[in-house]
């Protein structure tokens, strides 16, 4: 791509750029992101780009992998990636910090950019396509619907072990979320990292009075060819997924919303996953 002779996002040396890569479609990029991905000296991989994704980064700029899957010891890894970010700014290239998503979403792209500001480090933050609403999207599901809704929370089914408090499968430990606050208020919840705390969660909304009959949509490596959807419902959440084997990343939308799929489902290249019955 050109560069704009009045460029407004320059991307001098020594800075870092926080891009969001959007859920995996290549499509999907925002302009700024392919921009930064085009000019960087280096690339630091979280480990939810989709691979699609990271064929578009020019053959000859260094890519790092730097991302963790499915929880655990966040905070040690996080700290060696704010680490290898500072370094590399130091050493005078330009860096892009590529993240599956949105980078403020779920995605600790705070944690980076609050480092980065501490080392007087110049950044900027190219915001993605968040899984919460692309994901759905690309199942044919709206997060919101004028029948159905008139707000929608978005929720980590997985907190991080260093807010101390974090849901545990066995419901050993409090969590900072209040799901029976969250169960009555919000008709439609759109839950990211959901696979491990599945049953949780459900027990809780049913626990809150949530109808065991509420729609419940899961999606799997969303808008990629490798796109799974599961339609089930609260009561049988978590059978179903153990029947189809489904794994992470998943997005799981609970609430009525998920039934304009029948009408809308649009995404040609989807692998069905019927619900077992
Ligand atoms: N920053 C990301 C979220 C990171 S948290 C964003 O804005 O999308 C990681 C979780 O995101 C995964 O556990 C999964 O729930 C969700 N996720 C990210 N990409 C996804 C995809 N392509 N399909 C389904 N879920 C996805």
């Amino acid at each position: 791509m050109e560069t704009d002779p009045v460029d407004k996002t320059p991307f001098p040396p020594g800075m870092v750029i926080l891009v969001g890569a959007g859920p995996g479609d290549p499509e999907l990029l925002t302009l700024g992101a392919l921009k930064a991905l085009q000019s960087a000296d280096v690339v630091v991989l979280d480990a939810l780009v989709s691979p699609e994704i990271i064929e578009m980064i020019p053959t000859q700029t260094e890519k790092i992998e730097a991302g963790k899957r499915g929880g655990g010891h966040h905070s040690a890894k996080q700290e060696d990636i704010c680490n290898l970010l500072v370094k590399l700014a130091k050493e005078n290239r330009r860096v892009v910090r590529l993240k599956g998503g949105d980078p403020f979403v779920f995605g600790r792209g705070g944690e980076e950019a609050c480092r980065l500001v501490e080392e007087n480090i110049p950044f900027r933050v190219i915001p993605g396509l968040t899984s919460g609403t692309a994901g759905p999207a690309y199942a044919g599901i709206p997060v919101t619907h004028r029948s159905v809704n008139a707000n929608f929370a978005f929720i980590t089914g997985h907190e991080s072990p260093a807010n101390t408090s974090g849901l545990t499968e066995d419901d050993s430990h409090p969590s900072r979320i209040d799901w029976e606050g969250v169960a009555r208020t919000f008709p439609v919840i759109v839950l990211y990292m959901a696979m491990r705390n599945v049953d949780s969660v459900r027990k809780r909304m049913l626990a809150a009075g949530r109808s065991p009959d509420t729609p419940v949509a899961l999606i799997r490596w969303a808008t990629t060819p490798r796109q799974q959807t599961l339609i089930t419902n609260l009561d049988r959440v978590s059978e179903d997924i153990k029947a189809v084997g489904m794994k992470p990343p998943a997005i799981m939308v609970i609430g009525k919303v998920v039934n304009f799929r029948e009408v809308l489902k649009w995404f040609p290249d989807e692998t069905l996953i019927p619900p077992p019955q």
